[in-house]
């Protein structure tokens, strides 16, 4: 390998190209700050194009009273509504509810009132209640036993083509990407770090004033090449599966409980097919050998089966991804989603690293990243803003 110095200076230097590394490029581009990127692989190809593809607020985190995740959700739903109408639309949700179904009408009522008061009562909140005459057009969905269906909306995506929007945008106002291109260490020098980097057999260097570790899954690897090491949080991997079928569904996403062990499963339509996740299952080991395992497959496959009983359930496809969740050795399903930051100086942090999160958070927390990291930078005039920058 050859070594190459560089004389270029960025302000901010992000790792990784998932949707939050994306979200924090575009949010320092606008910020009028010089970015620069580095992404190992492809743009998206981490959990951010394994993911369920919903711009939501996350109805079931009402559970563990996560109202503060809902409500910010809900907003940057509207506010994605709004800017990114060609990647991001609303789809009808249906919730069933069968005699053994664990949660009750009321309660799913009480839910999406709630549900519908975080999103500030807007007209996309309403929800209403299927009538019996039309449940027999509601894609084959298994009428016995049947006592409800309740209908709400919330936002569907393509989350990679949702990542290079963002990408595209952030260029577009002058920032720079190189993919194929692994973030291989950085050493704080002075008032900036060194950051090596790999493009094919060569290391190049280029110094940069901040660092974000955007790496997802990785964030644990990418702190270690980092010195002086950063603080940052222990956390669990867990996997999420989906299976893809061949044939599609034509009324919307629907929001069923899984024989098995009473978790949501999604049962959605997507480009033509169905996809049905998902699983969450511990995972430890190199999060790029992330996948399916046999059990979940049949999982998913027989809760799509219990509930659609007339149609194929030939898997055409299967897939994981991995979530970082804040390790507290609770089951997964009850673990907080909020996105965790952590700094290593709240004044002038000159690293700060993404945990967790969500896809529809990205803006939000890519705001929340450059409104620290700018605490230690020179002042640049902003160049645009993206709550109301249209992508797509
Ligand atoms: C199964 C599942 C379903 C989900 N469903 C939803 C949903 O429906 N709605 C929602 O809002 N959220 C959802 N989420 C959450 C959401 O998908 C994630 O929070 C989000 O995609 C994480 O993005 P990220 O940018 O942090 O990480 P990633 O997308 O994983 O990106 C990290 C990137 O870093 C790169 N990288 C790693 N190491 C290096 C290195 N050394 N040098 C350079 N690059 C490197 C990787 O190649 C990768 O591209 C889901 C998550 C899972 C797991």
């Amino acid at each position: 390998m050859t070594a190459h110095g560089s004389n270029q200076a960025f302000d901010v230097a992000v790792v990784g190209a998932g949707i939050h590394g994306a979200g924090v490029l575009q949010a320092a581009a606008a910020g009028g700050f010089r970015a620069l990127l580095l992404e190992e692989r492809e743009p998206a190809a981490g959990t951010s194009s394994r993911s369920s593809k919903l711009v939501h607020g996350g109805l079931r985190y009402l559970e563990t009273f996560q109202l503060g995740l809902v409500k910010e959700s809900l907003a940057e739903r509207a506010t994605l509504l709004r800017i990114a109408p060609s990647l991001v639309r609303l789809v009808p949700f249906h919730i069933p509810i069968y005699r053994d179904t664990s949660r009750r009408p009321w309660k799913i009522r009480a839910g999406l009132s709630l549900y519908a008061l975080l999103g500030g009562l807007a007209r996309d909140a309403r929800f209403s209640r299927v009538p019996r005459s039309e449940w027999a057009s509601l894609d084959g969905l298994a009428t016995e036993g049947l006592d409800a269906v309740f209908r709400y909306f919330d936002g569907q995506t393509d989350d990679a083509a949702l990542v290079r929007a963002v990408l595209a945008s952030a260029e577009s106002l002058g920032a720079r990407t190189l993919v194929r291109t692994r973030f291989a260490g950085a050493t704080l020098e002075g008032d900036a770090w060194e950051v090596r980097y790999v493009e094919g057999t060569e290391v190049r260097t280029c110094r940069a004033r901040t660092l974000v570790n955007a790496s997802g899954p990785w964030v644990e690897d990418v702190r270690n090449r980092i010195d002086p090491r950063p603080l940052g949080f222990d956390v669990d991997l867990v996997g999420g599966t989906h299976i893809e079928l061949e044939e599609g569904l034509e009324r919307g996403i629907y929001y069923t409980e899984a024989p098995a062990d009473r978790r949501a499963v999604f049962v959605m339509p997507w480009k033509g097919r169905t996809l049905v996740g998902t699983t969450e299952t511990p995972y430890r080991g190199d999060p790029a050998a992330v996948k399916p395992l046999p059990a979940e497959i049949e999982y998913l496959r027989s809760t799509f089966a219990r509930y659609f009983p007339g149609r194929e359930t030939g898997v055409v496809a299967a897939w994981a991804g991995l979530r970082v969740l804040p390790r507290d050795g609770t089951t997964p399903f009850l673990r907080p989603r909020e996105t965790r930051l952590a700094c290593d100086d709240e004044r002038a942090p000159r690293i700060v690293s993404i945990y967790g999160g969500k896809l529809t958070g990205y803006r939000a927390t890519a705001e929340k990243v450059m409104a620290l990291v700018a605490r230690g930078l020179p002042s640049r005039k902003a160049v645009a803003d993206t709550k109301t920058l249209a992508i797509g």
